[in-house]
């Protein structure tokens, strides 16, 4: 018995429904996971935890000045309410964050150059915005064939800087503004927010021989808004999953648990709140194996070890040994290994890179029917990480150290907005 890119493909196209936090389609695609891990026979859980979340009922953007227009727009899950009546003001086009941009702010709304961020949140709020603009897609993007993006002003962003009014446009509507100098606008936004459940699935194999130490592997299952998230990452999640078929058949030395986390696309909440509800059980942590991103036809397997040049060297030596064309780098990768690499663990982020113009993610062409995806492309990445994996959790001695050298410790540090 080996692993099967076929199955791990069957398993993926039954579960290739959007599956945003918190709702209950990722709460279906959990119980569907779960299922598969108690067919095996081997011990399952799936874990609860709260997210920060919440509803736009409303949202409208208007130009008053020097022309009056309405665009279309999505408030941002979590903003704030506008006032009765919306809260007009001037417009102000802020082209980056530089001091003199941020000096005319003050009590305005920033028009920003695309997407909103951690550091350009605290600059804007620093600066006291009243409002935000931001905008997603391309200026030739046509309206039938894409979406807004709903996105969210994440707690890493509001608990320092605190809640303000912000909507998402086309980027074709914001290039519009600018070119006709929309100087006043007028937002009406009515937002709620609450927290709602999202969930882990979680499968535990107990080592044969040294049950203490363990290796976390895990593929985050939950996708962004109007995604299926096939690629990014039904894909990595079917692969965990075929890696727990090979080793309940072909039980390891090392305990193996394996995790479909959710709530990645929200900031990596799965794999956070694991390793906070299990600090003791993550101490027992040898290594991290995480994969993000898999499927593609036309592709390229690629290893990111977050750990150190020993560990790097290991893997590229494993890979060489069984024939494994992947390309490995040394780096910390946006994903569920981070909360690991933060408590010290090393981690393997595997993934089929898509080829340019092959693969798509975060919009609706992360879709089967777009036929990018292949069980080929599964299987390919399933024997890398079968590969890796087997070597360490059936080592004589343990060949990896728990360590995370100065230089990934400081771009964790930096991932997670810590400040010295
Ligand atoms: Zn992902």
């Amino acid at each position: 018995m080996d692993v099967s890119g076929k199955r791990a493909f069957d398993l993926l196209k039954s579960l290739a429904y959007v599956r945003v936090s918190g709702t209950p389609e990722e709460k279906q695609a959990a119980q569907v996971l779960l299922n598969v891990v108690k067919k095996d026979g081997v011990e399952g859980y799936i874990d609860t935890f709260p997210v920060h979340a919440g509803k736009v009922h409303r949202a409208r953007l208007t130009v008053t000045a020097p022309y009056v227009k309405e665009y279309e727009c999505t408030g941002f899950i979590r903003g704030e309410s506008t006032p009765e009546g919306g809260l007009e003001t001037e417009l102000v086009y802020v082209e980056g964050a530089t001091p003199v941009n941020l000096a005319r702010v003050e009590g305005k709304v920033a028009l920003i150059n695309g997407r909103l961020n951690y550091k350009l949140y605290e600059k804007l709020m620093g600066a006291k915005v009243a409002g935000i603009i931001s905008y997603s897609g391309t200026v030739i993007d046509r309206e039938s064939e894409t979406d807004i993006d709903i996105l969210k002003l994440r707690e890493t962003w509001t608990e320092p800087f605190g809640f303000t009014v912000a909507v998402n446009v086309r980027a074709k509507s914001a290039m519009d503004m600018v070119k006709k100098k929309a100087s006043r606008v007028r937002i009406e936004v009515e937002s709620e927010r609450f927290d709602v459940e999202s969930r882990n699935v979680r499968a535990v194999i107990p080592g044969t021989q040294y049950p203490d130490e363990v290796i976390d592997i895990g593929g985050h299952y939950d996708s962004v808004m109007f995604s299926t998230g096939v690629y990014d990452n039904m894909a990595g999640t079917v692969i965990v999953l075929e890696l727990m078929h090979y080793f309940a058949a072909h039980p390891p030395k090392r305990t193996l648990r394996f995790h479909c986390f959710g709530s990645e696309e929200q900031g990596l909440l799965g794999s956070k709140a694991f390793c906070a509800a299990h600090e003791e059980e993550v101490k027992k942590t040898r290594l991290m194996v995480n994969i993000d991103i898999g499927g593609s036809v036309l592709g390229s397997e690629k290893a990111i070890v977050t750990g150190s040049e020993a560990l790097t060297h290991y893997v590229e030596g494993i890979l060489d040994e069984a024939g494994l064309a992947v390309e490995v780098s040394r780096d910390i990768y946006s994903s569920d290994s981070i909360p690991f690499a933060d408590r010290g663990v090393p981690g393997i982020n595997l993934l089929r890179a898509g080829a340019p113009g092959a693969a798509f993610i975060h919009d609706r062409r992360d879709n089967l029917k777009n036929g990018f995806l292949s069980a080929e492309g599964l299987e390919s990445t399933a024997r890398v990480a079968l590969e890796i994996v087997r070597r360490v959790a059936n080592a004589g001695n343990m060949p990896v150290k728990r360590e995370i050298p100065d230089d990934i410790r400081e771009k964790v540090d930096k991932y997670l907005f810590r400040k010295k």
